[in-house]
């Protein structure tokens, strides 16, 4: 392995669903689903497949049905229209997209912003491309009273300006954040485009749970706000709007210069994948507005079940605004060590949960946070509280 992936080693990801495997334990690590996607879309998947649409190459940007519904859908929800020939890029999941975007856009040398704790994939695609990566840490507020105003992390930004230097290239944002479930407010995507259009910068901004805001909580994509639409690559998932993580399908949505700069490097990652499954993705972004809703009140009560739990059982909970993920502090159950924390919770109770410490650079600074997918099946969610409530 050489020197720029090794301080990587194996994604914790894949660590603790394999642990989560061998001993038997509920797995709230990894953050999918425990129950697919529509069933119409499934089906829409299984047409594909018996018509013959997709099982060899498909056009390299993506199929022109799947671009035409991605532009549609950034039009109908937030007004950004988008030419589906030129500035929409269909990638192997949002993964790829990151990977794409990355490699293309940075020299090496390039310094990168991306707020921390940041998920995992960010940093080794930043090595890959021979960045240097500039983390600016959320940290966590208590909750100031009132009833939507719980413990969270936010960004400071302050430090987020101080930390641009000569050498930034490039801004990595990621809202809704995983794993804090942060959702970034207007005020502070205004202030995150007015230091871009200050300093000339790039912005990649992953936006996968975008369908997944609760309570008051709005997403609002930064290519919205002004001076933004042609410096900033946007992505998207239909692993995470529609619950096919399996698929891999995702995308990106920028300028012409910038999705050509972005397929440059995706041809000779991937060139396509995914085919028929393009065809179903399509047509899973024409659901009616009635899907959306339904997901995220969904999701917003299971976020409520496990939060409850978590706090019964002890733990601090950070109630995310959005994603599928509840960050928590265990030092209220006397431990400190995240790591340890979770290595030993499948032997202690039969639960998997991931170290947020993994998502830092300043380890010291994630030690005591561990996250929770709450994207499972309600009774696995009411089982996994009463696990960790009466550990062995
Ligand atoms: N970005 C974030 C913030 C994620 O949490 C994930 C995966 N859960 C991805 C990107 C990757 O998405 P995909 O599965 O579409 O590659
Ligand atoms: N993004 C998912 C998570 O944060 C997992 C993706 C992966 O396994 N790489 O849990």
């Amino acid at each position: 392995l050489n020197r720029r992936l090794a301080e990587f080693g194996t994604t914790i990801f894949a660590e603790m669903s394999a642990l989560a495997v061998s001993t038997g334990s509920i797995n709230l690590g990894q953050g999918f689903p425990d129950t697919d996607g529509p069933e119409e879309v499934r089906e829409a998947a299984v047409r594909a497949l018996r018509d013959g649409r997709g099982n060899q190459y498909p056009p390299g940007p993506g199929i022109p049905e799947l671009r035409t519904a991605i532009a549609a859908h950034q039009e109908r929800r937030y007004g950004l229209t988008y030419d589906p020939d030129t500035e929409v890029l269909v990638t192997a999941g949002a993964t790829e997209a990151i990977a794409a975007a990355l490699l293309a856009l940075l020299e090496p040398g390039d310094e990168v912003i991306a707020l921390e704790p940041y998920y995992d994939s960010y940093a080794a695609c930043i090595a890959m491309a021979g960045g240097t990566r500039v983390p600016v840490t959320l940290r966590p507020h208590e909750a100031r009273g009132g009833a939507a105003d719980g413990h969270s992390f936010r960004l400071d930004l302050d430090e987020l300006r101080d930390a641009v230097t000569d050498r930034t290239r490039l801004l990595l944002i990621n809202t809704p954040h995983n794993p804090t479930g942060t959702v970034l407010t207007r005020e502070e995507l205004t202030a995150i485009a007015a230091l871009a259009v200050e300093r000339d910068l790039l912005v990649v901004t992953d936006e996968v749970y975008e369908h997944l805001v609760f309570d008051e909580a709005e997403h609002i994509p930064l290519a919205t706000l002004p001076g933004m639409r042609d410096r900033t690559v946007t992505i998207g998932s239909a692993g995470k709007s529609f619950s096919f993580t399996g698929w891999k399908v995702g995308w990106v949505t920028a300028s012409p210069a910038l999705v050509t700069a972005v397929r440059s490097a995706k041809q000779f990652l991937t060139y396509v994948a995914s085919g028929p499954f393009q065809y179903a993705v399509a047509e899973a972004l024409r659901l009616p507005e009635a899907y959306f809703a339904e997901f995220r009140a969904d999701m917003r009560a299971k976020r409520d079940l496990l939060a409850g739990g978590l706090e019964q059982a002890g733990f601090k909970v950070f109630r995310p605004a959005g994603t599928y993920f509840i960050t928590t502090d265990i030092r209220p159950l006397g431990e400190s060590d995240g790591f340890a924390f979770c290595r030993a919770l499948p032997e202690r109770c039969g639960v998997v949960a991931i170290p947020n410490a993994v998502f830092y650079d300043h380890r010291e600074q994630g030690a005591p946070f561990v996250r929770f997918a709450f994207c499972k099946r309600t009774t696995v969610l009411e089982e996994a509280a009463s696990r960790l409530k009466t550990p062995t």
